[in-house]
């Protein structure tokens, strides 16, 4: 098999059935062998429902139901290991990427990268998603040193290959496009066109965007915590300067001097603790993931795979 379609789904009913229709005929008109495989990350509107209804119409589509959510990078995983194609590809189901752009993709794989990675040329999210995207886009380029315009689009093609050996990796939070780029050899950028949602949620809360970065931050460099302690011995030199200031004051001053400086000694302290925090909180953030790999808990459960190609 040539080509495989992953579509994470999370709650996505209203878009699906456009999703599905437009999705086929792009493979469809490829002239390709190919399969779409969904995988249901336990949505509970009428997604799977609607997919199922596709799965018996359409003998190139499967399903994978998770057990509960697990997560869109999970998703991928779980389709990751399921796929049988040459050339995998990951698409959202809500239509901001549109499908008709898989082929341009697919053309780059072939000229011999082995990932094409699109971006979103005019990104139609809110000016509170674009900013932090693009701080972080520059910062993950310098700390998995691959430089790349945008991180987030998960319109993208892999060679199988590299999909197997992530999958084999086995690590249990991973942003697929970083670990995809901190592995292969050779990564091309395609731009793509991006809609507005026009139907649905975004499924990324505040909480859970952040949640998303700090694994990507953490997850692929220690030049975060390496910072802090950094900054740690420039705000201790500091410190130590600042004492020999004040001591010498006191002494040629006298003492009324130095009850004086006591609220910069107040802002200098606040300082002091909100770096002492963010350390702490940058350990246990790595702490924490050492943990989850300890721990070697399964990804995902599957309570059922519907459809396919018998393998
Ligand atoms: N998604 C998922 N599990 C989740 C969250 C999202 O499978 O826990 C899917 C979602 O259904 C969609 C894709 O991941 O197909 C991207 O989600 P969304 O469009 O909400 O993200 P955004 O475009 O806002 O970054
Ligand atoms: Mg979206």
């Amino acid at each position: 098999m040539r080509l495989s379609i992953l579509v994470p789904v999370y709650n996505e009913a209203d878009n699906l059935p456009e999703l599905i229709s437009r999705l086929l005929k792009v493979a469809r008109d490829s002239k390709e062998s190919f399969e779409v495989i969904v995988i249901d990350d336990g949505s509970s509107d009428d997604s799977v429902r609607i997919v199922k209804e596709a799965v018996k119409m359409n003998k190139e589509m499967k399903l994978i139901r998770f057990n509960r959510n697990y997560g869109q990078h999970s998703a991928l995983f779980a389709g990751f290991a399921e796929a049988q194609g040459d050339i995998i590809v990951t698409l959202d189901a809500d239509l901001q990427n549109p499908p008709e752009e898989i082929p341009k993709l697919i053309a780059k794989i072939d000229e011999g990268y082995e990932v094409a990675g699109g971006y979103r040329e005019n990104r139609q999210d809110s000016i509170f998603r674009r900013i932090p995207s693009f701080f972080i886009a520059k910062m993950t380029s310098k700390f998995i040193k691959v430089k790349l315009k945008d991180y987030g689009c998960m319109l993208r093609a892999y060679k199988k290959d590299l999909v197997k050996e992530m999958v084999a990796g086995g690590e249990a939070a991973v942003y697929i496009p970083a670990l995809a780029n901190s592995l292969a050899s050779s990564v091309a950028e395609v731009p793509v066109e991006h809609h507005a949602r026009e139907k649905g949620k975004s499924k990324y809360s505040f909480l859970r965007l952040l949640h998303l970065n700090f694994d990507l931050m953490t997850g692929f460099s220690l030049l975060p915590i390496q910072l802090v302690g950094l900054a740690g011995v420039a705000i201790a030199l500091a410190g130590l300067a600042f004492s020999a200031f004040l001591i010498g004051m006191r002494f040629i001053m006298g003492p009324e001097w130095a009850v004086q400086g006591v609220f910069t000694l107040f802002g200098i302290l606040f300082f002091f603790v909100g770096i002492e925090v963010l350390a702490i909180g940058l350990i246990g953030e790595y702490v924490g993931r050492i943990y989850q790999e300890v721990r070697r808990r399964p990804r995902y459960r599957i309570k059922e795979i519907i459809g396919g190609h018998p393998t």
